[in-house]
């Protein structure tokens, strides 16, 4: 027999990659990304009980949940890892340094769930290879997640406050992406923060306006990225139809077209999107 010929089945079900959003924004962030076995969760920014009602509602088990992994250390996305850990015993995935901002007295992560993972350095996961990437934010560290299945790519980065050249490859080889797109310039600027917060939230280490990452869009763009998902929308200075005109908007001033294959989200503050299948 041909040395060639592997007689190990291949298990195009453990290529698939399904993804999609439970919460997204300053109130809460929760991503689900799976296949047709086991799933893994990113960020843990809403109660333990709207995480497991609402993977229900999907009909996804929770006993099909491999772990969670953490982006930083703000509440808005783990604020519900405490229960998830004691309760549902669901291993934490991070790195050490995130895991130090994270860990403080009145924080009870059952200890026996923490793992500690390297920073661009290949995992693997619940059928999944995952790299963690450095962004720039105002938290002691903070991650984004490129995640594969086979030649299927999706990529995570929901608090940066500019995209750096570490980033930026992670972010354009993606098949599905969630970006943040957090304030609407002209909002901010009128709104009722004060100057502190206002000049936290556009520094290089704040989070991403609409014309930042449309901008950064129209660069990247290409037939590979079919899913643009804009991600972590702020309650105050920003709403869904803003996001998606300044994106349509900035598309159209450079000559850009999507294809038939290509979609846009905005994902919503507080219910799940639907399941976006990278397979079909
Ligand atoms: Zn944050
Ligand atoms: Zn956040």
């Amino acid at each position: 027999m041909s040395k060639h010929i592997s007689l190990a089945p291949v298990n195009s079900e453990f290529m698939k990659l399904n993804f999609c959003s439970l919460s997204s924004g300053s109130s809460g962030n929760c991503y689900y990304v799976g296949n047709e076995f086991h799933g893994i969760l990113i960020d843990a920014g809403i109660s333990a009980t709207s995480i497991r009602k609402f993977l229900k509602d999907m009909n996804i088990s929770m006993q099909t949940i491999m772990g969670v992994l953490v982006t930083h250390n703000h509440s808005d996305h783990i604020k519900g890892l405490e229960v998830l850990t004691r309760k549902n015993h669901l291993p934490a995935f991070t790195t050490t340094k995130i895991w130090e901002s994270i860990l403080n007295p009145r924080i009870r992560i059952s200890r026996d769930c923490i793992r500690e993972i390297p920073m661009q350095k290949k995992f693997h996961l619940a059928g999944f290879d995952i790299e963690a990437f450095p962004v720039f934010h105002d938290a002691p560290e903070t991650i984004g997640f490129h995640i594969c299945a086979g030649d299927k790519k999706i990529t995570i980065a929901t608090d940066l406050g500019h995209i750096c050249q570490t980033s930026a490859p992670y972010i354009k080889e993606a098949n599905l992406l969630v970006i943040e797109s957090n304030y609407d310039e002209e909002m901010l600027a009128n709104g009722s923060y004060t100057y502190y917060l206002k000049a936290r939230i556009q520094s290089d280490h704040g989070h991403l306006g609409n014309l930042q990452t449309s901008a950064f869009l129209a660069e990247i763009i290409n037939d590979k990225l079919s899913h643009i998902c804009l991600a972590h929308l702020s309650k105050n200075n920003n709403s869904p139809e803003r996001a998606l005109q300044t994106l349509l908007r900035t598309f159209s001033e450079r000559g850009i077209n999507l294809n038939d294959q290509q979609r846009i989200s905005i994902l919503n503050r507080y219910l799940p999107t639907e399941m976006i299948r990278l397979d079909e």
